[in-house]
């Protein structure tokens, strides 16, 4: 007899990649479910502005996530709003276990569980957390209004965040390991003109300390002739990259040194059946709109392999 599974695909994390997949997905008449553990749009959320939407020349993070749910809802996805906790694959079909101990049968999986902010590992870091040390700007950025912030980090999201910052804070510091950005130049320019931000070159976090009000100063230490100095903050805003969040990935898959997952063209792993998008998987650019590609292409390529599975082939 003939295993009827109850879905086509499962889709896990609703980033801009899961919530791209869901649209495709529902298109293309799939049983399909997108599984979140949090609020729709994931790191999109902690983005203020996003100005490279292609067809939107600016939007916050969190109206373009609406936006992505709402696209997505008008579709008639199916959205469960639950942590997964296990996906393990199969020759039949395979299971996603979610946190109740509830386990779903899919033909496929698309993994879109994206990255979260790394962490400096430096002393104070833990402790003062929410005390002071913050990975997000538009969350915490109102409890700093007219006082000090140090930002770490010189890409992309480190130079965003402190533009995003010096409107509230009195005085931003940049503090860059190196001497050059490795941001866009478009947001190099407006931090460099920005007379509410200094940027401290060559310059890394050795400690961070506090009081009984939570953070007051940061140890520097200069990277190129290695002398240290105290300077005072009230915050501290970290944005050195982010690490795949890669827990849910089967034993077996293939994945770089640094956690990202490898896959094809369709956005497949070396587990047939298996996807993997957006931040998690291992690409050049990881961008708002290539992890809305990644989730067509995985999307389209899972409807080709579940019709092949349903045709015995
Ligand atoms: P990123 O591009 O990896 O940059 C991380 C920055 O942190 C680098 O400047 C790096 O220094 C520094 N860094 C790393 N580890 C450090 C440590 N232990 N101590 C001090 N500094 C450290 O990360 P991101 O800015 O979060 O961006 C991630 C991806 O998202 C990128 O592909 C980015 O283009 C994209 N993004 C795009 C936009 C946009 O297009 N608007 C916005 C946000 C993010 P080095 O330069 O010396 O390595």
């Amino acid at each position: 007899m003939t295993e009827t599974i109850p879905h086509d695909l499962i889709i896990i994390g609703g980033g801009p990649g899961g919530y791209t997949a869901g649209i495709y997905a529902q298109r293309a008449a799939l049983k399909t479910v997108l599984i979140e553990k949090g609020i729709p749009g994931g790191q999109l959320n902690n983005t203020d502005e996003v100005e490279n939407w292609p067809g939107t020349e600016k939007i916050s993070g969190s109206e373009l996530a609406m936006k992505f749910s709402q696209h997505a809802a008008a579709y008639g996805l199916e959205v469960m709003n639950r942590e997964v906790v296990g996906v393990e694959p199969g020759l039949g079909h395979h299971t996603v276990t979610l946190d109740n101990g509830e386990t779903l049968a899919t033909h496929a999986v698309i993994l879109a569980t994206g990255g979260s902010p790394k962490k400096l590992g430096i002393p104070g870091e833990d402790q003062y957390y929410g005390r002071g040390v913050s990975y997000c700007a538009v969350c915490d950025g109102f409890f700093f209004r007219d006082k000090t912030v140090v930002v770490v980090g010189g890409g992309d999201s480190a130079l965003e965040e402190s533009l995003y910052l010096a409107k509230l804070a009195r005085r931003v510091y940049v503090a860059h390991r190196r001497d050059a950005f490795r941001a866009g130049m478009i947001l190099q320019k407006r931090v460099l003109h920005e007379k509410r931000i200094t940027v401290l070159w060559n310059t890394v976090l050795a400690e961070i300390q506090a009081d009984a009000q939570g953070v007051n100063g940061v140890i520097t230490r200069n990277t190129q002739d290695g002398a240290t100095s105290t300077l005072a903050t009230d915050g501290v805003f970290v944005f050195i990259g982010f690490e795949p969040n890669n827990s849910l990935v089967p034993a077996g898959t293939r994945m770089n040194a640094n956690g990202y997952v490898i896959a094809d063209d369709k956005c497949e792993t070396n587990t047939p059946g298996i996807f993997a998008i957006g931040d998690l998987k291992e690409k050049y650019a990881k961008q708002i709109v290539t992890a809305a590609a990644d989730g067509c292409t995985a999307a389209l390529a899972a409807a080709h392999y579940v019709e092949s599975k349903k045709a015995g082939s």
